[in-house]
């Protein structure tokens, strides 16, 4: 499939999970991929090399976001390897500190605010003179800003609420471009984010929240940016998808 011919994706933390599958899709799809990573190179070479082996284009762009300069580390990586871009993820995130709001830490609160809003933020207002008409931007959220609500995971739902207020706003702002900007939700999936917790009682509790009563996979995520992504997406905007197999049902 060839969809994406001609054009230049970003998926930022492409480089590991969800953001893998993204990237790895996009590139099946056709479109030349720069994979984003903050400090594992060896998993962005890696996800370059499979994108790569399955006949497709990638390049690794680094840069460590939730920091000062962030945005700037980013782009300037990027250009110095690519001319334009069609395609924006803003995929790369943290869970942060579980713990209800009695007990968040101030500087942990402000690390996940950092990382899960401020960068992807900057990401995109950097992004915007870069972007092509026509183009794609695809936030990836999560299904707890809208319920089941987990009292620990506060200060996560609350850095990917603003996330989807970013999507509503930006769709407005970028419609006259022919530019879509729309949300994926995942509910769990099974990647490092979790650090092995994704076992025993609380797996089987995790997997009942879906109708399906399976945990997603990366590959769940990546078709559904797919389609947005794609020329079948392109009347659709401003939109907040839940992939979480029913979980809110
Ligand atoms: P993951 O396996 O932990 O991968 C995270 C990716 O983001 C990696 O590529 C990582 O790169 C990059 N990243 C993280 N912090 C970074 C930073 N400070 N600077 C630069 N890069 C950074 O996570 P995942 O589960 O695939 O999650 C991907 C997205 O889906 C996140 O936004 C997450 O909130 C969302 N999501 C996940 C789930 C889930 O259950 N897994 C559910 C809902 C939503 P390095 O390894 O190089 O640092």
């Amino acid at each position: 499939m060839t969809a994406l011919a001609g054009r230049t994706a970003l998926v930022t933390g492409g480089s590991r999970g969800i953001g893998r599958a993204i990237a790895r899709r996009l590139g099946r799809d056709g479109a030349r991929v720069a994979v984003h990573y903050g400090s594992n190179e060896a998993a962005a070479k890696e996800t370059v090399a499979a994108i790569e082996a399955a006949g497709g284009a990638a390049f690794a762009v680094h840069a460590e976001l939730g920091v000062p300069g962030d945005a700037e580390t980013l782009w300037a990586a990027f250009d110095a390897r690519a001319d334009g871009l069609d395609i924006l993820v803003n995929n790369a995130g943290i869970l942060g500190e579980q713990a209800e709001i009695q007990d968040v830490n101030a500087a942990t609160f402000d690390r996940v605010l950092a990382v899960n809003t401020r960068a992807p933020f900057l990401v995109t207002q950097h992004a915007l003179r870069r972007l092509r008409d026509g183009g794609r931007i695809v936030n990836i959220s999560s299904v707890l800003t809208h319920g089941p609500a987990m009292p620990r995971s506060i200060s996560y739902a609350m850095s990917k609420g603003a996330l989807d207020v970013l999507t509503r706003m930006l769709a407005k702002q970028l419609g006259p471009r022919a530019i879509t900007v729309n949300t994926v939700a995942p509910g769990v999936v099974d990647t490092d984010m979790h650090e092995g917790r994704l076992v025993g009682a609380a797996l089987t509790w995790l997997e009942s929240l879906s109708p399906m009563k399976r945990l997603g996979t990366p590959e769940d995520i990546a078709d559904a940016v797919a389609f947005l992504a794609s020329p079948d997406g392109r009347f659709v905007t401003g939109q907040w998808f839940d992939v979480s197999g029913g979980t809110l049902l």
